[in-house]
């Protein structure tokens, strides 16, 4: 199978979570010419608080959103899984389906969100997380796992790092200080998201969430991760 791999695959569960949690380390890797792929799992169509709004409405500007936000950022592409919003499931067909993409891409790196945090967290983000640490490990790379996908082409596929955003452990952080005004306008870009409400000075709240992140480190702004480096 020929397919354009890429260094860094991101697995967001709705639009705009990969610009909350990753945009400014994103820029910084397209600067330097690594090539960035999005995963998008759900529609994101419950994310209103607009009772006007019908979802599969919400669903389509919330692509072209994600997409303008992609754009800004320099990912290569976008890809939509549309699995419905607060429906993500822990389910083998999901995880084949991310375990394919991790073979056809190959990337070095996966960003996702830490499955881990603790009580008040999203149901997507917590499934999503799981769902793709377990097809890192062991399912992208052992090549019983999947002999159909073998049949097709796609070999196992070892990741060497992963990134999980809104840590509550977070171990790595990540200078954006160059790349905020950037992430800034990334996330300027899903309007249906970060209107007055619940962000009435989007620019403050996130400045002062990176300062926080960047704490104890010799720049300004960070982003912050648990980070996993993957030898075997
Ligand atoms: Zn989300």
């Amino acid at each position: 199978m020929t397919m354009r791999q890429a260094h860094v695959m991101v697995v967001t569960p709705h639009p705009d979570d990969a610009e909350f949690g990753v945009a400014g380390t994103v820029a910084h890797w397209a600067r330097e010419g690594k090539e960035i792929i999005y995963v998008v799992c759900s529609n994101g169509d419950k994310g209103t608080s607009d009772t006007s709004m019908k979802p599969e409405e919400l669903a389509r500007i919330r692509e072209q959103e994600q997409l303008a936000a992609a754009k800004l950022l320099g990912v290569r592409e976008v890809i939509f899984l549309r699995h419905p919003d607060q429906g993500l499931e822990d389910t083998p067909e999901f995880r084949k389906q991310i375990v394919r993409l991790m073979r056809m891409y190959r990337p070095e790196i996966v960003v996702t969100a830490d499955p881990y945090r603790r009580y008040i967290w999203h149901r997507d983000h917590r499934i999503t997380g799981q769902v793709v640490l377990d097809a890192v490990f062991p399912y992208a790379r052992d090549h019983l796992s999947y002999p159909d996908l073998m049949e097709e082409g796609l070999h196992p596929h070892k990741v060497r790092e992963v990134l999980l955003w809104a840590s509550e452990d977070s171990n790595y952080h990540s200078d954006v200080t160059d790349t905020f005004d950037l992430k800034l306008a990334a996330l300027r870009c899903h309007k249906s998201q970060v209107s007055d409400h619940p962000f009435p000075d989007l620019e403050k709240w996130l400045r002062q969430r990176h300062e926080t992140m960047a704490e104890g480190e010799d720049f300004e702004l960070a982003e912050g991760f648990h980070r996993v480096e993957i030898w075997w």
